[in-house]
């Protein structure tokens, strides 16, 4: 039987001592710096079986990752996060130090207090509450934490879970811990997010005399074409869930500094962010498209990620993202929006396997001069993850 003291189990498991530990470690991408050393002490006494794999290859740097379980039987809860961070710019910057976790004025400052070290201090606590409260025995809690969410993120969460399912895991819901909230905690957790693809375009031309353009092909004007279709042209007009798409043409570089010379070729830059419209094939397509339509001139386009292509992703609408509303709700007294906006995250890895949202702090700060959380709403986090999992557990289908 759940033990009814719940509160009691969540009073004697405070994130905040961990959350500091985790934030003292310099854990920029992809330098671990004992951060997944903190975390793996912290589960192991609580009957979590931990493994650490180090991914390389595949054109990018070594990466340390943990994958935590505990538990053989029920529902099976996948946690998603991430200890590397941003680097933290010049220090002096800074209020406090960025990595000294200083708390003050009821906040703790430093880099990674709201992305996302708090996410995954609070998720280890609340897993340490359900522990304490004999809940956890209910069903399976499995974390997968990366240190390379911030850069390159090709030897982390994506290999750690193919790794994981070749083991035989299966998971039923996955959270990642991801700040998800817009303005205060709880008013929102995002069950999707727009893809994203880059891609650089070289218009040859031939170089010649300006005063003689008979003999010269100017990529220039070919650039020039190019960049109002592809800023006019719309891609579409939004889905149910997602706003439209965009393409922004990020730079023009011909690097010509002579007045009396015909440029001999030329580049554009472009990022797209694409609703569940597109994918890595359709949008290449359509670019092609496009440069057809102005150039006669032979080029190439160089394209970033496209073997490892931002997908965009959208979680099933089901029970268990009511769940974690409820949950919320239970907490914060907030219905949250479903959203979609925001950059990418690592779970448009974990989509592969099972629905999953982020839910966690608001990102006001993150990435900034003075990164920092109220120590409350921490608090309240790890009380959103222990509703999330007492209602996840006690539910015996999907
Ligand atoms: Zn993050």
């Amino acid at each position: 039987m759940p033990d009814p003291n719940i509160d009691e189990a969540i009073a004697s498991t405070n994130p905040k001592t961990l959350l500091q530990e985790l934030m003292r470690c310099r854990s920029i991408t992809p330098r671990e710096a004992g951060a997944l050393d903190v975390v793996q002490a912290y589960l192991e006494p609580l009957g979590f079986e931990c493994s650490r794999m180090v991914f390389e290859g595949d054109g990018s740097y070594p990466v340390d990752n943990l994958f935590a379980t505990r538990g053989t039987r029920g529902r099976h809860l996948l946690f998603g996060g991430h200890t590397d961070v941003v680097p933290e710019g010049n220090p002096d910057d800074w209020t406090h130090d960025p990595f000294a976790a200083i708390e003050d004025g009821g906040q703790i400052w430093g880099r990674g207090a709201v992305d996302m070290k708090s996410g995954v201090a609070a998720f280890c606590a609340a897993a340490a509450a359900l522990v304490k409260s004999k809940e956890a025995d209910e069903g399976i809690i499995s974390l997968a934490i990366t240190n390379d969410e911030e850069a390159d993120a090709i030897n982390g969460t994506q290999k750690l879970l193919e790794w994981a399912v070749e083991k035989g895991h299966r998971f039923d819901f996955s959270v990642v811990g991801e700040p998800s909230s817009a303005r205060v905690l709880g008013d929102s957790i995002k069950i999707g997010r727009r893809g994203s693809i880059s891609g650089i375009v070289s218009i040859a031309g031939k170089q010649g005399h300006s005063a003689y353009p008979e003999r010269a092909n100017n990529p220039a004007p070919v650039l020039a074409r190019l960049a109002s279709i592809l800023s006019d042209t719309k891609l579409d007009g939004g889905t149910g869930h997602f706003q439209p798409s965009n393409l922004e043409v990020t730079s023009i570089d011909i690097g010509n500094r002579a007045a009396n010379v015909i440029p001999a070729m030329g580049t554009l830059s472009f990022n797209i962010r694409f609703n569940e419209n597109w994918d890595g094939p359709s949008i290449r397509k359509w670019i092609d498209e496009r440069i057809g339509q102005v150039s006669g001139n032979g080029f190439e386009i160089e394209w970033r990620q496209l073997g490892n292509v931002a997908n965009c992703f959208i979680s099933p609408m089901g029970d268990d993202v009511k769940t974690v509303c409820e949950a919320v709700k239970s907490v914060t007294g907030r219905e949250p929006e479903l959203a979609t906006f925001g950059g990418t995250s690592d779970a448009r890895f974990i989509a592969r396997y099972c629905p999953v949202v982020e839910c966690g702090l608001v990102g006001q700060t993150m990435h900034q001069v003075d990164e920092r959380v109220e120590t409350s709403q921490l608090l309240d986090l790890q009380k959103i993850y222990v509703q999330i999992m007492r209602r996840f557990f006690i539910k015996t289908g999907g």
